[in-house]
C-alpha cells in the first residue's frame, strides 16, 4: 500500500494542471515554467529534493520558505511593539 497508485497520481497531476495551468514535469518547475531545474541548479540536497516533491524550482522555493518564515517572524519578532494605530 505504500506505492502511489495510477489512479492518484493522475489526480495529482490534475490538480497541478488547475492550480499552475501545467502538468507538473521534471525538465521545468510547475510554478513559473522556468527550466532551470538540472540538479545544479539547486542550492542542496534539501532544494533538490523538495523538488522531486512539490516541482518547484530553486527561486520558487525560496520566495514559498521566504513567506512561511515571515510568517513565523510576524508573531514573535524582537524589535520593540512602537506603531501607532
Ligand atoms: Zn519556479
Amino acid at each position: 500500500m505504500s506505492e502511489q497508485s495510477p489512479e492518484l497520481k493522475q489526480f495529482c497531476d490534475n490538480l497541478a494542471e488547475q492550480l499552475f495551468g501545467r502538468r507538473p514535469s521534471l525538465t521545468e518547475c510547475v510554478s513559473c515554467g522556468s527550466t532551470k531545474v538540472a540538479p545544479t541548479d539547486f542550492r542542496d540536497d534539501i532544494s533538490r529534493k523538495e523538488f522531486t516533491i512539490s516541482k518547484m524550482c530553486q527561486a520558487c522555493q525560496d520566495s514559498v520558505f521566504e513567506d512561511l518564515r515571515d510568517d513565523l517572524y510576524d508573531h514573535s519578532s524582537d524589535e520593540p511593539d512602537e506603531k501607532a494605530f
